[in-house]
């Protein structure tokens, strides 16, 4: 019962991905450190450096002094990112106001977030908040109101990337950020050989015996391999109207995964 994407009608995808991540909701975050060495997690960390949620020259900027900046983490799943920008808004730069709506289309893998808040000091609080949502449409929320939108390892699997990144565009402040970290294209052809070998015959295999399901592991590593280059991927989020900061995009270990930005202006 391979889910065999590639010949599938659009129309049916949304199901099919709707499938594979309650598949995997439970045993994502063992999954994520064995697929990728536990590479994921620092990656995430360096993720929220750069954006540094919460400090006060972004807060000048968008005009909210002292309201905190209002971020949405869309395809947020269990909440993994969700919880670090909060923990770097209150830990780093001692904003108590920053909050965060943890968007996503599963239900399962906002059940597992929402598990997974209790542990968390923001459980309860004002500053979480979880919201079943497609990325493509979210009528909920108000144009120009976001401060900082998120997407990490999310987008690939979007059926219309570009009504996503349109959609991240409206619902933006003028001066917000766009930020999405997502699997790319390595970018030595030696090392992208290793990584190949390692990403179509492991994974698949270490899904198959550590959470008994080989297909869904073997559709993400396709939808790594469909997704655009670095350059094509920025010249979409410029095509949804972004102003791209400096190169646009880096690269995280040797082109694995890249961070991609776009401001509003
Ligand atoms: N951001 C989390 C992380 O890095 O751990 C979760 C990433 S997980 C690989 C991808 C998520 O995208 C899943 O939770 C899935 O439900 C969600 N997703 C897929 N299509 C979506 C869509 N059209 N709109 C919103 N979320 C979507």
């Amino acid at each position: 019962t391979h889910f065999g994407f590639t010949n599938v009608p659009e129309s049916q995808k949304e199901s099919l991905v709707g499938a594979v991540f309650s598949s995997v909701a439970s045993s994502y975050d063992t999954m994520n450190d064995l697929m990728s060495l536990g590479i994921h997690r620092l990656w995430k960390d360096h993720f929220v450096r750069t954006l540094n949620p919460g400090s006060p020259l972004a807060r000048r900027h968008n005009e909210t002094e002292g309201q905190g900046w209002n971020i949405l983490d869309i395809a947020g799943g269990t909440g993994d990112v969700a919880f670090r920008m909060l923990d770097h808004a209150t830990n780093v730069n001692h904003d108590r106001q920053t909050r965060v709506t943890i968007a996503d289309i599963n239900p399962d893998m906002l059940a597992e977030g929402k598990k997974r808040s209790i542990a968390t000091p923001y459980y309860n609080t004002g500053r979480l908040s979880f919201m079943e949502a497609n990325a493509q449409t979210m009528p909920s929320i108000p144009d120009n109101s976001v401060d900082l939108y998120t997407v990490v390892f999310g987008i690939r699997n979007f059926t219309d990337k570009q009504a996503a990144l349109n959609e991240a565009f409206r619902v933006l402040k003028p001066g917000g950020v766009f930020a999405c970290m997502e699997f790319s294209k390595v970018n030595n052809d030696l090392f992208n050989a290793v990584y190949k070998r390692w990403s179509f015959s492991a994974i698949p295999l270490i899904g198959q015996v550590v959470a008994g399901d080989r297909d869904s592991y073997q559709y993400l590593v396709e939808s790594i391999e469909k997704f655009p280059s670095q350059e094509e991927f920025r010249a979409m989020i410029h095509k949804a109207g972004f102003m791209i900061p400096g190169r646009g995009y880096e690269d995280l270990t040797g082109g694995i995964a890249a961070i991609h930005k776009g401001v509003k202006p």
